[in-house]
């Protein structure tokens, strides 16, 4: 292996130049200055692989100005999404409330109109009974008022 490589036994890999990442420092002190890193790295993951090669030298005089302003700016912009992504969360979290109560408010009016059938169903064999009960005693009435009159009669 030639000290251009590395191999990371935590991660079981070998990293050299040509299968790694370029990628750009921001932190104040090395501002801008681009080096070989290992592209399994990640800045907020534990590092697995210490392979690294600088590209560039020292960071100029200017990098150094214009280091905190762009930190400054990076550090807004993250800050400002970071809100953002509250609000949509609390904007999904409200959605998601709402279609939950909308499930349960047709779920109780899914409920209510079983309960009307019922109740309607109900009624319609009252109706029935009511109907049938009088088209019974009816002739019932008929006939005991005719009796009653026959016998009326016979009496005079
Ligand atoms: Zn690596």
């Amino acid at each position: 292996m030639s000290s251009l490589s590395y191999y990371s036994g935590s991660s079981h890999h070998a990293c050299s130049v040509d299968r790694c990442q370029l990628r750009i420092v921001l932190t104040l002190n090395n501002f801008g200055k681009r080096f070989y890193g290992c592209c399994y790295y990640d800045v907020d993951d534990e590092p697995t692989c210490k392979y690294f090669r600088w590209l560039d030298g020292k960071t100029c005089k200017h990098g150094f100005e214009v280091a905190p302003i762009v930190l400054a700016r990076i550090s807004t912009y993250k800050n400002q999404a970071r809100v953002a992504q509250e609000k949509e969360k609390e904007a999904s979290d409200r959605e998601k409330t709402a279609i939950e109560r909308e499930k349960v408010a047709k779920r109780r009016e899914e409920k209510a109109r079983v309960i009307e059938r019922i109740a309607k169903k109900k009624l319609q064999k009252y109706k029935f009974a009511l109907v049938v009960s009088w088209g019974g005693f009816l002739p019932f009435f008929f006939l005991c008022f005719l009796v009653g009159w026959k016998n009326l009669e016979q009496s005079h």
